[in-house]
């Protein structure tokens, strides 16, 4: 069989940096064309400025990667499979849960596939501390998810709107991780979420969760997008058994007791569309709606407080 035709919509940071890269070097999938609202190409493909240009232009194009921010998603992923495509969306996948719920439910009304990244999963050092929680429990976690917004989200104006997350939209990652390697279910006990006086979103989040196990675990998060001294995702780990466990570079080293047990590269978007063909192989959809619920339990619950302004 040939390569499979994708799309890529939205031209932003992440297609750049990983999706076009990845799909370049795939042997899996080809690019067929993008769709940029300001016309950006690759490798002299055709651009369309809107999805129902290319889906009338080229209805060869049987897949779309969608690589919006959140909040234009629903429109967008209902428009493409309405138009028969197989759709992968970014995360965060949607701004709410009804919207994701609403698009599960449609990709199976018209049988197609739906698959919903979470990019953090895609990393072997946090399928092995899965693996350890499984045999050996957990005493308590603390989460620290600290990066700036400057580097990693240069002059997007979106993310500090309604729906743009703020620093929830990193902190997502984390609980995608939290949210797969935890052996039991995890709740949102507390919250509080700093907004700068000036946005709409926080820029720095404290959580505290709940388990309803009967050893009460003390699990934490804390989530800030002022860390200018490099990028510090970590989840710290002790397991029922006592051994300390740090799954550090966002799932990409595993220390155990002070010992590095594994520490890989980046394969986390290789790892993502290798997993999208073998879910077109099987023509099934993958939706993990557990990081989306848990982040908007920290909305609902949470408290505000106001912080300095934000500028670039
Ligand atoms: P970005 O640089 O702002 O790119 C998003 C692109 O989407 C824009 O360049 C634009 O492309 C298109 N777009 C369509 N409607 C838009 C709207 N209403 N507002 C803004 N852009 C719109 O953002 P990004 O960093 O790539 O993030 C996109 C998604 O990827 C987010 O959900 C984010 O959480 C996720 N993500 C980001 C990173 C990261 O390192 N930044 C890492 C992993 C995942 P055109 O001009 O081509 O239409």
């Amino acid at each position: 069989m040939g390569k499979r035709k994708i799309a890529v919509i939205g031209v932003g940071k992440i297609a750049i940096d990983q999706h076009l890269p990845v799909i370049d070097a795939s042997e899996d999938f080809e690019l067929a064309a993008t769709v940029s609202s300001r016309g950006i190409a690759h490798n002299g493909l055709p651009v369309f400025r809107t999805a129902a240009e290319l889906y009338a232009a080229m209805p060869e194009v049987g897949l779309v990667s969608i690589c919006t921010p959140p909040g234009v998603r629903h429109t967008l992923v209902r428009e493409a499979l309405d138009a028969g495509k197989d759709v992968m969306m970014e995360k965060p996948p949607t701004t709410t849960i009804s919207e994701l719920d609403d698009l599960i439910a449609h990709a199976k009304r018209l049988d197609r596939v739906l698959f919903q990244t979470w990019h953090s999963q895609y990393n072997a050092a946090v399928d092995r501390t899965k693996a350890l929680l499984a045999e050996q429990g957990v005493k308590s976690v603390r989460i620290d998810w600290r990066e700036s917004v400057r580097k990693w989200h240069p002059g997007q104006d979106w993310v500090w709107e309604p729906g743009g997350f703020g620093v929830c939209d990193p902190g997502i990652n984390a609980f995608s991780i939290f949210t797969k390697i935890m052996p039991f279910p995890v709740f949102v006990e507390s919250a509080n979420l700093t907004f700068p006086a000036n946005k709409m979103t926080p820029v720095d989040v404290e959580i505290g969760f709940k388990s309803g196990q009967a050893h009460k675990p003390a699990l934490s998060a804390g989530f800030n997008w002022l860390e200018e001294s490099g990028e510090i995702w970590t989840v710290h780990i002790v397991t029922g058994t006592g051994n300390d466990i740090k799954l550090e570079g966002g799932g990409r080293r595993l220390i155990v007791n002070g010992e590095l047990i594994l520490e890989h590269g980046d394969a986390e978007y290789a790892g993502i569309y290798d997993r999208f063909a073998d879910l077109l192989d099987q023509h099934e959809s993958d939706v993990d709606a557990a990081p989306l619920r848990l982040m908007s339990d920290v909305f609902l619950l949470g408290a505000r407080t106001n912080g300095p302004a934000f500028s670039w």
